[in-house]
């Protein structure tokens, strides 16, 4: 999906995530904040909410793709997002190292045959009905996911 960017003004709109600059810092690995470009020899930051974290660590145990579509954060700036994301801040966070990540899919609205549209529909690369998907944000599966920070069934903020 297209969309303007204004890179600079306006105000942060938290939980409208910019599709082409999601998309990049997922192809790229660079830090979803602030763009910085992160080392792909080493194990990768990533913030998850506690219950992103869940749901991977579910999908790991039942031998499915942990896939996520939320790109991956330096170091600092995961301070910066734990302590400003009203996401991160209701749900809780933890910083984790991600050992690897495989281009999965697209998340975005599939307009079906049958005239209806899905919302927030998950669709796999070479799943036949790709083509009628209105991509939002890129999918990666991760595996490997090591906390740095201790995760606790209550919400918690990285310090
Ligand atoms: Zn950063």
């Amino acid at each position: 999906m297209r969309e303007s960017s204004a890179i600079g003004e306006g105000e942060p709109q938290w939980s409208q995530v910019h599709g082409g600059r999601q998309r990049l810092a997922m192809r790229s690995l660079r830090c979803q904040v602030c763009g910085g470009q992160l080392d792909r020899e080493k194990p990768l930051p990533w913030v998850f909410s506690v219950s992103e974290l869940s749901a991977l660590r579910e999908a790991e145990a039942r031998e499915l793709p942990a896939v996520t579509a939320t790109p991956p954060c330096c170091v600092p700036c995961s301070r910066v997002a734990a302590r400003l994301c009203p996401h991160l801040v209701r749900d809780g966070s933890v910083l984790c190292l991600v050992a690897s990540t495989e281009p999965w899919g697209a998340l975005g609205d599939l307009y079906a045959l049958d005239k209806k549209v899905r919302g927030r529909v998950l669709m796999q690369f070479g799943d036949p009905r790709i083509g009628l998907l209105l991509g939002k944000q890129a999918l990666v599966a991760v595996a490997g996911i090591d906390e740095l920070s201790p995760s606790s069934s209550e919400p918690r903020q990285i310090r």
